[in-house]
């Protein structure tokens, strides 16, 4: 690793931030080149400090530790990322043999400068206790790979040389600040620390100092792995991968399977469910196929950091390629076994230390698949993201320490501490999450107003979502507009045609692929053509036929298999009309085909409910959509309905909010939250039809 600082950057960034200290800005500068490095810190992990003098309100003077909140990125770090903390009474905590989590909590909440900041990152006291003005920490993979080896500390000192001051693994919190002290205390001179299994600090007077200290360390660390890993092969791989890097269908089947397999059965009956990442590089497929592969799984986290992101051990998945029951059957096996020794290992964990600690679920975060690579999981997709992240990084570190030498473990109990160390916990979502977290939601027609009205309320009940459509601009414009709502995260779009059930099969795969498998159908695409029966050319009415009633049976079609892998139940909500039970006169060829797909939705419901698939109608009538998407549906029928009225645009809206009982306008919004509603699983309703029509009499479902 090489230094990136530069002075003129530096400058910028004092100028940027006139209102705050130069310090801080200095600070939060080298914080972010810090950060963007993932070899030294991913997602959260590292923290930074500067002790800054800083009178209070009273004109008193007193040092403030401005640390980094935790949980907060360093990348892209701003000054309020930095919890400011008065010094002094967190240095008088070095007197005290221990420190129950509240008391620390309510310690730094007590001294906290601002009661807006972030919660201090949860290593505070190491910056407290020591009296570097800057200090810099990462988990800098190439001291961890150093730190592994059998005698790491002699090889540590080799490789980082004198200034480099060693403390074995010790617990973080109390005890590794008042370790660090005692460190500080025999090596005044220390310019840096290296913790066996966590980590490494570095310390200056300026924050260029501390920064380039860390470049300059990691870079010895670096280049001592290739001076002795030079010409040294990796482990000749046992057999040609068996899948392809491309095969959406395979690794879609995979991550269904692994996420229902890992689902966990909530107290209600139903299943907190994950998403998941997929990791399918030619690296990591080559990775799952070394003999080592399985010694990946059980060698634990590079450092305990890790162990609330990917937990300590991970699943190991053999032979991938094998026709889908013995997969199926494999991975359940390997599940089961995971969660029974993971419950086992904390029962004897908590019994030893005598705590009462909260229990997690038991189910793995990472699964390395022999032949395909890895599958993460998350209760987010970031989380998924993250927890792929770090394993990536830690199968290329484990290889690296391997040709090394040997990789040494962590000891597990020092994991365990850490995985349920308060702190570390809080980093964790602790609210109750929203009604559909967990669930993937496919829309069709997404492109068009109804389509923008539900997946706009799935998303904001928790979902994620897929977009579907044929049309190109109207599904990227809705997409947009949702990324800008929602942002990216839960969020994806898939161009397919429902009237072609290989398009809508393949949609499926790539839909599963990237968030996991699919909870939630919504066959919504339909188009409309007015004439009367007379007057119907024959092919016009097999187009409408095709989308609203074939496209319908398609989507519903395609969601079996997804449905039968994940062995979680599911729900489809089918858009319909209220034209089938109320028609109109020259809507032949809509109001038949939306009857017929209301007719196999019906069949679906019946045949599914053995899977725990309810399938529900919703129908609506007269939504209009607004300016920005409006109702595809009604650019068709609304000129013909407003001749034969003698209406304009406005006074049809008029019309049809005059002609329900409610006298109210229908939204998309109205039929996304209908469809929230049966997708909640709140009741146990099956084969059920909801207008959304502000009431008309003669569409009363009967
Ligand atoms: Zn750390």
């Amino acid at each position: 690793m090489i230094s990136l600082y530069s002075e003129k950057e530096a400058k910028r960034m004092v100028a940027q931030y006139p209102g705050i200290p130069a310090e801080l800005a200095l600070r939060v500068y080298t914080s972010r080149l810090l950060g963007g490095d993932p070899s030294l810190v991913l997602h959260g992990g590292g923290n930074t400090s500067a002790k800054i003098p800083m009178p209070d309100i009273a004109g008193k003077s007193r040092e403030i530790l401005f640390i980094k909140g935790s949980g907060i990125d360093l990348a892209g770090i701003e000054p309020p990322g930095f919890a400011g903390v008065e010094l002094e009474p967190l240095r008088r905590l070095a007197i005290l043999d221990s420190l129950p989590d509240e008391e620390m909590e309510n310690e730094l909440q007590v001294h906290k400068i601002s009661a807006r900041s972030p919660d201090p990152s949860v290593e505070v006291l190491l910056h407290a206790f020591l009296p570097h003005r800057f200090i810099d920490h990462t988990h800098a993979e190439a001291i961890l790979i150093l730190t592994g080896q059998p005698g790491g500390e002699g090889i540590v000192n080799e490789a980082l040389g004198a200034k480099a001051a060693f403390l074995p693994y010790c617990r973080p919190g109390l005890p590794l600040a008042k370790a660090a002290l005692g460190v500080y205390g025999r090596n005044p001179g220390m310019e840096a620390l290296v913790v066996a299994g966590h980590g490494i600090f570095t310390f200056g007077d300026e924050a260029r100092t501390a920064y380039e200290r860390m470049a300059a360390f990691a870079g010895k660390a670096e280049a001592y792995i290739r001076r002795k890993t030079r010409g040294r092969e990796e482990g000749a791989i046992r057999r040609k991968p068996p899948v392809q890097e491309k095969d959406d269908f395979f690794y879609a089947r995979l991550t269904q399977i692994i996420r229902g397999a890992a689902a966990v059965k909530t107290e209600e009956g139903g299943f907190r469910r994950f998403y998941t990442a997929v990791r399918a590089t030619p690296e990591m497929i080559r990775a799952s196929l070394l003999p080592e592969a399985a010694g990946f799984c059980s060698s634990g986290v590079l450092t305990p950091d890790h162990a609330i992101r990917t937990k300590n051990k991970w699943a190991f998945v053999v032979r991938a390629a094998e026709d889908e029951p013995s997969l199926q059957e494999g991975i359940s096996k390997v599940v089961r076994d995971y969660r029974e020794i993971y419950d086992r290992s904390f029962a004897a964990q908590t019994k030893i230390r005598a705590v009462a600690w909260e229990k997690r679920d038991s189910a793995p975060r990472v699964f390395l698949v022999s032949g395909a690579g890895l599958v993460t999981l998350g209760f987010t997709p970031r989380e998924a993201r993250v927890a792929a992240d770090i394993a990536e990084r830690t199968v290329r570190a484990k290889i690296l320490s391997q040709k090394l030498g040997k990789y040494e473990p962590i000891a597990e109990e020092h994991v365990w501490d850490m995985e349920y160390w308060g702190p570390q916990q809080k980093k964790l979502e602790r609210e109750a999450p929203p009604l559909l977290r967990g669930q993937v939601a496919v829309v069709t027609g997404a492109g068009g107003a109804i389509g923008l009205g539900i997946a706009d309320r799935l998303l904001a009940a928790g979902a994620a979502v897929a977009l579907g459509d044929i049309a190109e601009s109207s599904l990227e414009k809705v997409y947009a507009f949702l990324a800008k709502k929602y942002g990216r995260d839960r969020l994806e779009r898939e161009r397919f045609d429902v009237t072609r059930y290989e398009s809508v099969e393949r949609a499926f795969a790539r839909i599963s692929r990237r968030l996991g498998g699919i909870d939630i159908l919504v066959p919504n695409a339909g188009v409309a053509h007015v004439a009367k029966v007379e007057n119907l050319d024959s092919e016009k009415f097999k187009q409408v036929i095709d989308v609203n009633l074939m496209g319908t049976f398609h989507t519903i079609k395609a969601g079996v298999p997804v449905f039968r892998r994940q062995g979680t139940g599911g729900s489809i909500v089918v858009v319909s009309s209220k034209n089938v039970f109320d028609p109109g006169a020259s809507f032949g060829a809509y109001s038949a085909s939306k009857a017929g797909a209301h007719q196999i939705s019906k069949i679906a419901a019946l045949e599914l409910a053995d899977l725990g698939v309810r399938v529900n109608l919703v129908n609506p009538d007269a939504v209009f959509g607004d300016k920005e998407v409006p109702s595809k549906l009604w650019e068709v029928v609304g000129p013909e309905r407003m001749k034969s009225r003698g209406l304009d645009p406005e006074g049809l809206k008029e019309y049809y909010r005059q002609r329900n009982l409610l006298k109210v306008r229908v939204t998309a919004e109205h039929v996304g939250n209908a469809v929230v509603f049966f997708a909640s699983g709140l009741t146990p309703t099956t084969g059920a039809t909801l207008p959304i029509d502000g009431g008309i009499p003669a569409a009363f479902p009967r």
